[in-house]
């Protein structure tokens, strides 16, 4: 605490001339050189605040003890040690410390995926560094925040995060929300004036980490880093992912039936072994064995794997998650919200047509200067604009750049902003669709306001319109003409905005009494993947609504031409929705294609709301500061990397580096694997408990000896199964993903289908080849039923082995089986998971070290095998492969049957 008060400068940045704090930085004109700029870097450090990490290490590590697998693998090891000490000698001391590491390697594991998901998301962070726009070497130009230094002078806009602190040189309406730094959540208007003794409270300052809500400014960067009144608090606030995500719900019920089926059988069987006379110690290792065979102990690290490779792959395709779990609730969407302008088409508005009086003009024709009006208009498209042009293009809203690059075409723009030099702005949002600026014209003159926007926003501001040179009123009939002009324009697909101006004495314009000049229609053409990724959506049975801003006709005609509509589409015009009731926006919402124009982002929310209480699954797009409600409520919120805003960015799950709508859809085939593969994984892993079960039950109910000890259940599920399931977690999408309609909201990880290919038949055949060739091992070594067997004699060792062997290569079987849920192994390509094929191997070299190796068998309990004991159980694998290649076929070919009672 010290420490910092010695540090902190006069806290009187807001108090002092501009002069003296403009001198104070070392900074004369307006913004530094490069040069100055890098050397100040060197000198205060980069603009970034270093956070200490919350949660300590050894927490999140230990945090991985505290699910049911590893409760109940403790009281495994407890009931082991109990039985060790009512019995010492038997052995079970050993199992009490497996299970133990097995706990231990278990966590270790996690906790290590967790760190490296981790690293991902951070490094998926890195790839996104928010970006400011500054002020120099007298240019304009976008550098990441980090690279501020004080004595910058930076441009505040509406959805930016504020970088550092500043003390304001300009402001239009500028709006900014405290809620980050002092938890007012109402957003606060700035002005150029010092409004308060406290630098905090003052109105002439922004402060880093506070959201620009609307309007813009200028401001002059004077601390940075730690050095500002974030830094100083250094707590930040973290976005705590505290909504619970389908994935995680779905383990969650998983976890707890399939404990609870562990514990209901262990209970049962101990019980029943206790009545039947069996001695304590028997009964209790009993229990152990059938609480440890049905634990999936690699569940948790492959659910992770699962995520992380697939947000990786995902990544490559430019979409970066934010949440590791968002990727799955991605594969569930049913329904698509999206933007138009620049997700669906390629933001790069060019003006097509020009309206001046009541003439059209192409945007390439000559004459255009002289027509009447041009010079109105031009200065208009001018003046009332916040884009800059630079030597390659532009900066700025595409909107406003591609009316500054078609007036620098028909007339050299030059110095006009300095002669007319702006008094007031009236900032554009998407509720008000329109901009107003005040500009000081010569000596001795008016002021000139100037207007564009929507073009029925602006005719409700014009009372005039140009004639023959002259104001005359805007009459009815005047603008019905302008009404069918821009329904012309609009029906080409083609945004159009009114421009509008007038004189007058105010420094801030009213909004009444302008002039009429005309339209300008501009073309932003779809993007060429976009119809493509429609018929994806279609026939993967996602709806896709598009929400615009945008006129009814113009949304119509750009929904037309990318595929949205192909019959009966709806456009719903914003404005209806509030008028509706509850009742009416859900039967709206049943409709399959919808297009909703000049909706406002409220609408948006209203929307996402709707559809979710219908219990869709909804995924939205959404870049301006206002999409921010409507992005964190929806299951998913997009935000576009590049048209972005901050604000936006910070709310979604998920931002697309291109803001390509393509890029969604092939992110939601990712997120569809990831669900599938999770559940090729449980498939997996739960059918060896059949086989691991069985021996224990029929050496209690028809007193067989004991064909599979608890060591070698361990052995299964923590050695030789654990490699292959990971390799499922890895598994690429299938064929067919994006041609079955969205998971049934219902749709569980574990089902009674699933359960009855694993439990039932799967498990069954490999319990069969595993007593298979326990018995024909046992009777060729002369045993008859009914004389006991020592565990130390060498043919019943043989035999264990040998139904160890079996299970093994049944699930080198089931392992192919499960990489696939309907498609063919052949068209999946046999050697494409190449994960798969290295945990066979291991499994495959596991076994053989365990039979073979010798100094291994005392432990384990085994003895030597050789290839006539292994090949008892091939004519099961081949059973278990050739008939699941069928049922897939039968699936693939709607057998109902198959697809009722066997799909899982
Ligand atoms: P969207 O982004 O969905 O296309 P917007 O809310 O950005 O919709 O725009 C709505 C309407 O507002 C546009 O159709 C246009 O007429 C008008 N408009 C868009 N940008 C500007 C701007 N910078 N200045 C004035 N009017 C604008
Ligand atoms: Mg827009």
């Amino acid at each position: 605490m010290t420490h910092h008060e010695e540090t902190t400068v006069p806290a009187d940045q807001h108090r002092i001339p501009l002069e003296a704090l403009r001198q104070r930085l070392h900074c004369t004109g307006d913004g530094l050189s490069s040069a100055e700029a890098a050397q100040r870097l060197l000198e205060f450090g980069s603009n970034e605040l270093r956070v200490r990490n919350e949660t300590p290490e050894i927490v999140k590590f230990l945090r991985q003890f505290a699910n049911f697998f590893a409760l109940l693998l403790f009281v495994g090891s407890a009931l082991a040690f109990f039985a060790d000490y009512l019995k010492p000698g038997e052995g079970n001391f050993y199992i009490g410390v497996a299970l133990l590491v097995v706990v231990l390697l278990n966590a270790l594991f996690t906790y290590l995926q967790e760190q490296q998901s981790e690293r991902i998301m951070e490094s998926f962070r890195n790839m996104l560094p928010p970006m400011i726009t500054v002020q120099r070497d007298g240019q304009i130009s976008r550098i990441e925040a980090r690279l501020l230094v004080p004595g910058d002078v930076i441009l505040l806009e509406e959805g930016d995060r504020v970088p550092a602190d500043g003390r304001l040189l300009e402001v239009n309406q500028l709006k900014v929300d405290h809620a980050s730094l002092t938890g007012e959540s109402e957003p606060q208007l700035r002005k150029m004036a010092c409004t308060h003794e406290r630098l905090m409270e003052s109105r002439n300052m922004v402060f880093s980490g506070t959201l620009v809500q609307s309007g813009n400014g200028r401001a002059l960067v004077y601390g940075t880093g730690m050095n500002t009144q974030i830094g100083q608090i250094v707590q930040l606030t973290k976005a705590a992912g505290t909504v619970e995500t389908p994935i995680r719900k779905e383990l969650r019920h998983f976890i707890r039936v399939i404990s609870a089926i562990a514990i209901a059988l262990g209970v049962l069987f101990f019980a029943l072994s206790m009545v039947l006379g069996n001695p304590l110690i028997g009964s209790l290792i009993f229990a152990i064995g059938i609480i440890v065979a049905n634990v999936p102990e690699g569940l948790l690290p492959t659910v992770t794997l699962a995520l992380t490779m697939a947000s990786k792959r995902m990544a490559k395709k430019n979409a970066l998650i934010k949440n590791l779990e968002a990727v799955e609730t991605l594969g569930s969407t049913t329904v698509i919200c999206t933007d138009k302008t620049g997700t669906i088409t390629q933001n790069q508005m060019q003006v097509a047509t020009l309206v001046l009086g009541e003439r059209e003009w192409s945007a390439a024709q000559s004459g255009l200067q002289q027509a009447e009006g041009f010079a109105d208009a031009w200065a208009v498209m001018v003046l009332c604009n916040n884009a800059r042009l630079t030597e390659q293009h532009y900066l700025g809203d595409p909107t406003e750049g591609a009316l500054l690059v078609l007036a620098q075409r028909l007339q050299a723009i030059g110095d006009v902003a300095a002669r007319f030099p702006r008094l007031h702005e009236s900032p554009f949002d998407s509720a008000r669709k329109r901009m107003i600026t005040t500009h000081k014209a010569g000596s001795g003159q008016p002021n000139l306001a100037c207007m564009k926007g929507a073009p029925e926003v602006v005719f409700t501001k014009c009372t005039h319109r140009l004639h023959h040179g002259e104001r005359v009123e805007f009459a009815e009939s005047a603008r019905r003409t302008a009404l069918e002009l821009y329904e012309v324009l609009a029906a080409r697909g083609e945004r159009v905005l009114a421009l509008a101006c007038k004189t007058t004495d105010a420094d801030a314009a009213s909004e009444e009494g302008f002039v009429y000049l005309g339209l300008v229609g501009m073309l932003d053409p779809p993007r060429p993947e976009i119809a493509e990724a429609i018929d994806r959506c279609r026939s993967a049975g996602i709806r896709v609504f598009m929400i615009t801003g945008d006129y009814h006709t113009t949304a119509e005609s750009i929904a037309r031409q990318v595929g949205l509509f192909t019959g009966d589409g709806q456009v719903v015009v914003g404005e209806r929705l509030l008028e509706m009731s509850e009742q009416e926006l859900s039967v709206l919402l049943d409709g399959r294609e919808l297009v909703f124009a000049r909706s406002t982002p409220r609408q948006k929310l209203q929307i996402v709301k709707g559809l979710q209480k219908k219990g869709e699954i909804v995924t939205v797009t959404g870049d301006g500061v206002n999409d921010a409600p409507a992005l964190k409520n929806a299951n998913m919120g997009v935000a576009m990397g590049v048209s972005g805003t901050e604000v936006a960015k910070e709310a979604a799950d998920m931002v697309l580096m291109d803001d390509n709508f393509a890029t969604i859809v092939q992110a939601i085939e990712e997120g569809r694997t990831i669900f599938s593969n999770i559940k090729k994984f449980i498939a997996y892993v739960l059918t060896s408990n059949v086989p691991e079960i069985l021996p224990f039950i029929a050496f209690v109910a028809i007193d067989a000896p004991l064909a599979l000890t608890v060591v070698l259940i361990l052995t299964i599920d923590l050695g030789t199964d654990l490699l292959p399931a990971l390799g499922l977690g890895r598994e690429l999408p299938e064929q067919d993903v994006m041609k079955q309609a969205p998971r049934r909201r219902d749709e569980r990880l574990l089902t009674w289908p699933l359960l009855a290919m694993s439990y039932g038949i799967i498990g069954m055949l490999q319990a069969a080849a595993g007593f298979f060739a326990f018995f024909v091992v046992l009777h060729r070594g002369g045993w008859v039923w009914g004389v006991e067997l020592a565990t130390s004699d060498l043919l019943y060792r043989t035999a264990v082995t040998s139904f160890f062997a079996a299970v093994v290569i049944c699930q080198v079987a089931d392992v192919l089986i499960c990489r696939t849920r309907r498609q063919s192994i052949l068209s999946a390509g046999i050697f494409r998971n190449k994960l798969i094929w290295v945990g066979i191997a291991v499994e495959l070299a596991l076994l053989a070290a365990i039979s073979q190796i010798e100094f291994l068998q005392p432990f384990f309990g085994t003895a030597p095998i050789g290839w006539f004991e292994v090949s008892l159980a091939l004519p099961f694998a081949a059973a278990i492969l050739l008939g699941d290649e069928l049922r897939r076929c039968l699936i693939r070919r709607d057998n109902r049957f198959v697809q009722r009672w066997l799909t899982w």
